[in-house]
């Protein structure tokens, strides 16, 4: 059984609801496409959206030194809708004076390659292993993150629970290029149907042959 295969034909991607593909592919700088990864942790991409275009209302185009001029206070109240604010303020203004500081450019992270450019991601302050990967996957170095749909999805399904484990099974069986498609196509697959709470096993696509299907009215193992 072939999920990826399956998942790949049901799932009509809606790249538009994503908020790292959309900043990065309209023309953002590198800094705005950190500070759009930053914005979506532990939030939806709509509320990522919201702080993300007030502050690109407020400053034009999102760089290291205009972040860094804010103040913390003034930073905050401009990315409200994200949530956490407080915390997201000093995560942002830190990671503007380490661009300021390392002069961080695209280019530099390609000639790197993905596991050095995702060593050095990883060194800034606030970035894990999620948010590096989300950074790399959308300049194009080959990178497979797992963010919180990914690894319901993976432990349903039983092919790993950490997230290296998971990370390494998708990349194993997808070609490089594929990683960031199929990474968004699970990710709104969680959404629309393996859902956290209620799943939609009835209307699955994968359906009895998960080892979690459920009939309705119980839930699947997490
Ligand atoms: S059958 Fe249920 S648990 Fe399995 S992938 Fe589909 S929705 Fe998720």
């Amino acid at each position: 059984m072939d999920y990826i295969e399956v998942v790949d034909r049901y799932v009509q991607l809606r790249v538009e609801e994503f908020i790292a593909p959309v900043v990065w592919r309209s023309g953002g700088n590198l800094f705005e496409l950190v500070v759009a990864v930053v914005l979506s942790q532990n939030t939806s991409d709509k509320n990522a959206f919201k702080a993300f275009n007030s502050l690109k209302r407020a400053l034009g185009s999102i760089t290291p030194e205009a972040v860094a001029k804010l103040a913390e206070e003034e930073l905050a109240a401009l990315i409200k809708p994200a949530g956490m604010y407080r915390i997201r303020a000093r995560a942002l203004k830190a990671l503007a004076e380490a661009f300021l500081k390392h002069g961080i450019t695209p280019q530099r992270l390609l000639e790197m390659g993905a596991e050095r450019a995702r060593a050095f991601l990883m060194s800034l302050p606030g970035v894990g292993k999620k948010t590096a990967d989300v950074v790399l996957v959308n300049i194009g170095l080959p990178a497979f993150p797992v963010d919180t749909h990914i690894t319901r999805i993976a432990r349903r399904w039983g092919i790993g629970r950490s997230y290296d484990e998971i990370s390494r099974w998708f990349m194993d069986r997808l070609p490089p290029a594929r990683y960031l498609e199929f990474h968004l196509k699970l990710i709104q697959f969680g959404r629309d149907v393996c859902r956290a709470r209620s799943p939609r096993c009835g209307v699955c696509p994968i359906g009895e042959r998960c080892p979690s299907f459920k009939s309705a009215g119980r839930s699947p193992v997490i």
